[in-house]
Parts: C-alpha cells; structure tokens; sequence
C-alpha cells in the first residue's frame, strides 16, 4: 500500500515527538508499505510567526507573511526526514516547491491547482519515504511561495494522497479521531469509528478545527480515503467515507462550536428592493466571507435590519466597509458585537427526522441562552448565542442529543 501520513504540531511539538514520528513512520514502513510524510511546523510556531510580523507592521504584506510562515515547516520536515534516516531507513525531505505543489496566487489562502511531484514519486519508487513540508506550495510561475490557510496541512496531506494516488490517508493528531464534540470541552464526548464527508464537512466548516474545511472538501471531491487518529497511541481512529445507510439511524451526529466570528447588524435600512444587494456586494467585493444573514422588517413595514456574521479576523474592515455603504442606503446606524459564538448540530439523519431544531431551541432557553440568530441546511442547525454560554450551550445539547451513549 501507498500510504499517506500527516503529523499535526503538538505531534512534531519537540525532538523526542519528532523522533517518536520516526519511528511510526519507519514502522509503517517495515510492514511494506511506501510512506509519504506530511508535516507541520511545530505546535505554535505558526502563531509566533505571525505575531513577530504584527509588531512590525500593523498589516503586513500578505507575500512576506507567506515566506515567512512556509519557515515553520521547512524545519519540521527537514528534522523528520533526518530522524528517519537516523533509524535507518532512507528519506528525502520536500519542501511545498520541491514537491510540485502549484496553487493559485491568493497569498495566505491559497487554492491547490496541480501537484506535479515526479521527484517525489521517483524517490518513493527508489525505497525512500518521502516527508513533505504541509501548508505550502508555489505559484504557478514558481516564483512566489504561498501558504493555505490555517489548519492547511491537512489539506497538503489529503491532495497529496489524490495525487500519489495512495490507498490511504492518515491524519495524526493529538486526540484518537473525530468525536461527536470537542473532546477538550466535553470529556463525555464519544469517538465515531466512522463519519461520512458530508458531516464532517459540516462540523469543520462549523468549527471542530479537527480537520481542516477544505482538506474535506477535496476529500470528499476525490473520495479520498481519510483515518483521523492519535500519534501518541495505538487506538483506532475514525474513517471519513461516503455515507451508508447506518448513519442515517443517527439524527444528530456531533455537535460544533465556532468563536471566531462578529456579527454587523445594519439598523433602520428603508425595505425597497436592490438595499442587501448593494450592501453584500460591497462586501464580497472586498473579498470578505459572509456567513449567516437575517433581516427583520418592522412593523410598519418602512424599515429593516439587517444583520450578519463575518470571520472576526475581519471585523474591523467589514465594519469600515458597513459603515460607508450604510450612509450611502441611508440606514440609522451601525452595530458591531464581537463575543459572540456560534453552535451547531450536525447529522445526516436530520433529513428523515423533524423537530430537532425545536429540541435544541428548547434545549437553550432551558438554561437560559438567548438566540441571536438561527440558520439551517438540510443537515444541520446553527445558533449564535453570547460567547460566554458557549461551553454551557455545547455540554447541554451533547447532552440532550444522547451523544455520550450512541454507539457510532
Ligand atoms: P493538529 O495540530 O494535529 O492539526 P488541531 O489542533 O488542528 O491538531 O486539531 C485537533 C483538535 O481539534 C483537538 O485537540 C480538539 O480540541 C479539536 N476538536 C474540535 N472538535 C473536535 C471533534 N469533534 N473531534 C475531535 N477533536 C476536535
Ligand atoms: N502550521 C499551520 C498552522 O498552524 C498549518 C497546520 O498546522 O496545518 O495553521
Ligand atoms: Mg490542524
């Protein structure tokens, strides 16, 4: 088998876990199997780079910040291939431009397009395992490093196994696989031996940063086998696979929370057509993501308010932005709440089942969390609720849900 194995930070944290990574990796190995390795730069590392950045400039250019964030795994890859060979074992370190990985040129986030790694290829076929740098790849003309958003190693990980074509994927991390919440917020919650792409594409997009939103989508695109599991332990982990009739039976399959997001509420906007549409263009022209929206139109009918939820690393330009466009539509004023907190059910049996949104609203006024804002999919439920009942709101359903008991 071709087997692709990624290593989160605190699994490359320091020398002792690296050398532990070696041996894994070298064991694997040993039972005949063609290893490639996907690293991350070291648990923090990234963060440190980005604030050394932050005391330089208050926005730093987004091409530097790539050169410099692509540092932290170059490190780790280079140290792990080193550890292997220490065993033993050939191995030949990438980094993202060694291995080919050709993305878009939106710097911090950019988009894989093509992964060429003949090198890379050629080294698994000569008896080496491979150790790639994660979270990095080059511009189409090879000339700029670029980097793929937070948690983007997964995603590296994931498109390397599509293109290699290995049999399997493995991502290692610092729990035993994807529970049906955070299991460092609820120590209740329960590890599923298997979740389909779709769901688990819905709590990462919802905030269970166990996987990263797009390493699942590309999954899910490639049918790329996925094994979410620990490096610290043996234990079996989750598979990500395509959906099956089991799943189903299970209404709602894990919950989710999101801190990360503010909400604009644009106050006394008049109600005539053409108003959301020229204040959401605006936005998305400036290339922020708009996640829920809802309006209210009062009651006599002359003026709404609109309200919505962005990332909170876009908070201050989003409002700047708001502010302009809602002079222009003639609007009383504008309203900014950060600490807020976003909490989802997921489950693909909620296309069979009613009533599960009532039970969580029930659920929440029950102890005493008010609902800001509601938003459904056919497989999921979000509220925005005040960020200070967010671990209260999460226990409770988790709770209310039966998840502790399921058997997965
Ligand atoms: P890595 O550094 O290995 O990429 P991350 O920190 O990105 O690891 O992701 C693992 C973390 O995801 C866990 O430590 C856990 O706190 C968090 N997490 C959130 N939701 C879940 C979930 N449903 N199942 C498992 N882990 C989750
Ligand atoms: N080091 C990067 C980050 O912290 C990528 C990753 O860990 O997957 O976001
Ligand atoms: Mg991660």
């Amino acid at each position: 088998m071709l087997i692709v194995q990624k290593y989160g930070g605190t699994s490359v944290a320091n020398v002792e876990r690296i050398k532990a990574v070696a041996e894994r990796v070298v064991k694997t190995a040993k039972e005949g199997h063609k290893v490639a390795v996907v690293v991350s730069a070291m648990a923090g590392e990234t963060d440190k780079l980005i604030n050394l950045a932050h005391q330089v400039s208050s926005a730093p250019r987004e091409r530097e910040m790539d050169l410099m964030l692509s540092s932290g795994e170059r490190v780790t890859c280079a140290l792990t291939a080193i550890a292997i060979e220490e065993l033993g074992h050939k191995a030949m370190a990438f980094t993202g431009r060694q291995m080919g990985i050709i993305t878009d040129d939106v710097h911090t986030r950019a988009k894989i397009e093509k992964i060429a790694g003949e090198r890379a290829k050629k080294a698994l076929d000569e008896g080496y395992i491979i150790v790639v740098a994660g979270f990095q790849g080059i511009t189409e003309s090879g000339s700029d490093v670029t980097t793929l958003g937070r948690g983007g190693s997964d995603l590296s990980a994931v498109a390397i196994a599509s293109a290699l074509n290995a049999d399997l994927c493995e991502i290692y991390t610092d729990v035993d696989g994807v529970y049906t919440t955070d299991p460092n917020i609820v120590p209740e919650a329960r590890k599923l031996s298997k979740i389909s792409y779709e769901e688990m594409l819905e709590l990462a997009s919802l905030g269970a940063k166990v996987l990263q939103t797009r390493s699942v989508e590309f999954a899910m695109k490639y049918e790329v086998p996925v094994v979410v599991r620990s490096s610290f332990n043996d234990n079996p982990g989750t598979l990500v696979t395509k959906e099956d009739k089991d799943m189903e039976k299970v209404v709602v399959s894990g919950v989710a929370y999101d801190k990360n997001q503010a909400k604009i509420t644009v106050m006394g906007v008049p109600d005539k057509p053409g108003i959301a549409a020229k204040l959401f263009k605006g936005i998305a022209d400036a290339g922020i993501v708009v996640d829920m929206i809802v309006q209210n139109v009062s009651s006599d009918g002359k003026a709404a308010d609109i309200s919505f939820t962005v990332p909170r690393t876009d908070t201050k330009k989003t409002l700047k932005l708001t502010e302009g466009i809602a002079k222009e539509l003639g609007a009383k004023g504008v309203d900014m709440k950060e600490d807020i907190a976003k909490i989802s059910i997921v489950g693909v049996g909620m296309r069979t089942h009613s009533g599960v949104a009532s039970q969580m609203f029930e659920t929440l006024a029950k102890h005493g969390v008010n609902i800001m804002m509601i938003s459904t999919s056919e497989i999921k439920v979000s509220c925005i609720i005040d960020a200070k009942y967010a671990e209260l709101a999460v226990r409770v359903l988790h709770d209310m849900f039966g998840l502790a008991e399921k058997k997965g």
